[in-house]
């Protein structure tokens, strides 16, 4: 009897703080909600409780829950989505630089990108650069050209100049080649030119040839932001992130980004509680030739289980955690995705350091991600993957392919039987024009294959690769696989290969919470899941194609909470706190320049 009486006692207590847990504090109504739940696509109105969604439905439905302490969403017949989820982003890299960069991406007039580099070039200070990196083409500009080095030159003058062009190269003004002592004199890098003139000078132009090494260590003698700068600099960005309604992102590490020492500022913002976005990270190897010492060092020194979730955090915090090893495994195995270079061939000695490498990840259960642009590059990766899982069984282990561009039939088969994914990325966009003139208009039609991705049911994610070669805008990436063109206008996909709306944006929400298996909770809106979502200020669903990439978020919600918020909606977020320096190009351009 008193062992009833106990157990009855416990259902009481247990069911009363459930009962707690579950107290509405937010609804959504009015809304023309896709929540990509193919068993209840489109509701009205949601209720949330703490950071998960507990209700779908009618408003009829959902007002019930209307009472004290409730706040009460009004999303004026506008289209609500799951929080964009980019796979491929290089954010923590990108936050440290944000404030010092000028960014083109958006941009529809050269004219307009050159008279923004002469504003800026007149309010920088001395000993500081007007910096350019990546996000653009110059397809993308009405005028369908580069800038020239002697428009950079007029445009900017005496204030030393950097603008990165995809990973291809780099345009240096007179006084940036001054200013980093380059001379006639200087030689090449290995992989890189350093164009001259006839008369031996350096023209400012750096040519990736094909190794983007001559760019990045360009780039990383550029003076670095204060650390107080580069804590505002990283929430600034992460806030124009939000502003696309993206929510999640998986870092994808970078070349002179280490670990741990570059990871300060976002360490930091996670224990405040002021990281406003979801952040598995992979550790990526620094030193061609140390790749192994690196990841037995980094095993070591993290324990891969050990996931603070948001329940750890009791719903206050975001996740932000080493999820693996990635993008770059062995510097032997990058195969650079300049379209306008030929394909590099891989060196021999590329097997055996990615077995090694791959085999100790495999053995202490560290999920990986490996860059991989071409099928040939894929293929030997495969036959080191195949070899490994014969020795150490991968035995259901998460890992999955960045880009993928020209990846087979048979090696999608090859992946799949690996347990494997690929998680794709808006290059066509950027790059379709360059890709068709070395490799034609038929090598294009299924590039990358996305529908047969799809059809194999092999998962895909979604991503950006921002920020140094694409835009970090994700709906870059939704209007090329929705409508098969790059942001120069070119159709170079086939119908085959386009993928009707719904589908484009489950690849950029719940496909890449599948990559790393985490779409039994995100990635649609439905009961129980975690409440990121965005209420967008165009319809997605009705407006025509070339205005999907100019889509933005009004208001979006992560972990059950307002990050950010625009237009009737700005009242209910969080003040954004002006860039410094106070020069810095986002407090006059913003980032993505959309129209
Ligand atoms: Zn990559």
């Amino acid at each position: 009897m008193k062992r009833i009486k106990t157990t009855l006692f416990l259902i009481i207590v247990c069911s009363g703080s459930i009962f707690s847990q579950q107290k509405v504090d937010k609804v959504i109504l009015n809304g023309k909600i896709i929540t990509l739940n193919d068993q209840q696509p489109t509701v009205e109105a949601l209720a949330i409780a703490g950071n998960r969604i507990i209700e779908l439905g009618s408003n009829q439905r959902i007002k019930k829950y209307i009472g004290k302490n409730v706040q009460v969403i009004d999303a004026r017949e506008k289209t609500v989505i799951p929080g964009i989820y980019d796979s491929h982003l290089h954010v923590i890299r990108g936050g440290r630089f944000y404030n010092a960069e000028l960014r083109w991406d958006g941009l529809t007039t050269l004219a307009e990108a050159l008279s923004m580099l002469k504003e800026q070039a007149l309010r920088t200070p001395k000993g500081q650069w007007v910096r350019v990196v990546g996000g653009w083409s110059e397809f993308q500009f009405k005028e369908k050209r580069l800038p020239t080095l002697d428009e950079i030159n007029t445009a900017t003058g005496a204030t030393p100049t950097f603008i990165l062009h995809l990973y291809g190269q780099a345009f240096l003004n007179k006084a940036g080649i001054q200013a980093l002592s380059i001379t006639g004199d200087t030689p090449n890098p290995i992989g890189g030119l350093i164009q001259k003139n006839p008369n031996g000078e350096p023209t400012g132009l750096l040519i990736a040839e094909p190794s983007a090494f001559i760019l990045y260590s360009t780039l990383s003698k550029l003076p670095e932001l204060t650390m107080e700068e580069k804590i505002n600099s990283t929430k600034r960005f992460i806030s124009d992130l939000n502003s696309l309604g993206v929510t999640s992102v998986m870092d994808a590490g970078g070349g002179f980004q280490n670990f741990p020492d570059d990871y300060q500022i976002t360490d930091m913002l996670s224990k405040k509680g002021e990281l406003n976005i979801r952040l598995p990270y992979y550790l990526f190897a620094q030193k061609p030739g140390t790749e192994l010492e690196d990841y037995l060092k980094w095993i070591d020194m993290v324990d891969i289980s050990d996931h603070q979730t948001d329940d750890s955090f009791e719903g206050k915090k975001t996740e932000y955690h080493v999820q693996g090893a990635g993008e770059n495994l062995v510097a032997s195995g990058g195969d650079f995705e300049n379209f306008l270079k030929p394909r590099p061939e891989l060196p021999p000695a590329m097997e055996n350091q990615l077995k090694a490498v791959i085999t100790e990840l495999v053995k202490n259960r560290w999920p990986f991600r490996l860059h991989a642009t071409y099928d040939e590059s894929i293929s030997r990766f495969l036959n080191v993957m195949e070899q490994v899982n014969r020795e150490t069984p991968f035995n259901g282990l998460t890992w999955f392919f960045d880009h993928a561009e020209t990846v087979s039939d048979a090696n999608l088969d090859r992946i799949k039987a690996l347990g494997g994914g690929v998680a794709i990325q808006d290059r066509m966009a950027f790059q379709a024009e360059g890709f068709v003139s070395r490799y034609g208009k038929k090598a294009a039609l299924h590039t990358p294959p996305v529908r047969r991705m799809l059809e194999k049911g092999i998962r895909i994610g979604g991503g950006t690769d921002g920020t140094r070669v694409s835009s970090f805008n994700p709906w870059i990436g939704i209007y090329q696989f929705v409508s098969g063109k790059s942001l120069g206008g070119l159709k170079f996909a086939s119908s085959e290969n386009q993928v009707d709306r719904i589908s484009a944006l489950k690849i950029y929400t719940l496909g890449s919470a599948s990559l790393i298996h985490q779409d039994n909770e995100r990635g649609m809106l439905k009961k129980n899941f975690l409440a990121d979502l965005a209420i967008l200020n165009s319809d997605y669903l009705g407006i025509k194609e070339d205005e999907i990439k100019d889509i933005h978020s009004i208001l979006t919600i992560l972990n059950g909470k307002v990050v950010y918020g625009a237009q009737e909606y700005q009242k209910l977020a969080p003040k954004i706190p002006s860039a410094i320096p106070s020069w810095s190009p986002i407090n006059f351009y913003g980032g993505y320049q959309s129209h």
